[in-house]
């Protein structure tokens, strides 16, 4: 799979310090994405197509509902609809009963291509989730070819506070794909050199955050610790809770 490169948002999201630029990023991209699913790019006919072939996991649906724009959501909802019910059609018409019946499921001999199985993966697409994969890939693959070709990125990275942990996966799995040699191994190095006193830092913050509740701390002071949970959890699974996994406000 071929990448281009995206500089300006992976600088900008460098620039402000969080915990995870790649977080900081898929929310932004999420956020624009679920907006112009409701207006402009649904307007576009191979969006229309996707969009009604493959629908949107529950968190989408949840988040386009939640924008208010209720004849877009009707539209769109309606004509994906029109095609999982042809599907649906298709694949009950088709039903043949599982191999072996209740015995050899009793054995614990599973047909996969069944229709329970046909069924879900028919619903397990998101439009959304496709875009933002895409989208945090690009990026990823942006970090790991910035790195040893832009000073001002590579000193704003060893400044860094790494990665939550999922991206940290990513951005190493990009660098493997896409770098190699000397470049790879420093990439790797200076990915390590910011992730582990990163993960130990917010770590430390938690503890605080728990010795805080014995009485005899009372007194002391808080220091970083006040969203230590938050941070300790968006760190390990990605951004996901508290402020940093909040979309932008709305007004619609
Ligand atoms: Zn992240
Ligand atoms: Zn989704």
């Amino acid at each position: 799979m071929k990448y281009t490169l995206d500089t300006i948002p992976v600088l900008d999201a460098y620039k402000t310090g969080c915990e995870c630029p790649l977080c900081q990023l898929r929310i932004a991209c999420e956020d624009s994405y679920v907006d112009s699913m409701l207006g402009a790019a649904y307007m576009e006919p191979d969006c229309r197509v996707r969009t009604n072939e493959v629908g949107f996991c529950t968190r989408h649906f949840q988040l386009m509902y939640d924008r208010r724009n209720r004849l877009g959501l009707a539209l769109m909802t309606h004509t994906h609809m029109q095609e999982v019910i042809s599907s649906v059609e298709a694949i009950l018409k088709a039903d043949t009963p599982a191999r072996g019946g209740l015995l050899a499921s009793l054995r614990g001999s599973r047909d996969e291509g069944g229709t329970p199985q046909k069924i879900r993966a028919r619903m397990s697409g998101c439009v959304i989730c496709e875009q933002m994969e895409g989208a945090v890939n690009r990026y990823a693959y942006t970090i790991a070819q910035l790195y040893g070709t832009n000073s001002e990125f590579k000193a704003m990275f060893d400044a860094s506070k790494g990665f939550c942990l999922p991206h940290l996966a990513l951005v190493l799995e990009m660098a493997e794909k896409t770098l190699s040699g000397e470049a790879l191994r420093t990439f790797r190095a200076a990915v390590s050199a910011v992730e582990l006193p990163n993960l130990k830092r917010i770590e430390g913050e938690l503890e605080w955050f728990t010795l805080k509740f014995d009485y005899r701390n009372t007194d002391k002071p808080w220091g970083n610790s006040r969203d230590a949970v938050e941070r300790a959890i968006n760190k390990l699974m990605g951004a996901c809770v508290g402020e940093d996994a909040q979309m932008p406000p709305h007004n619609d």
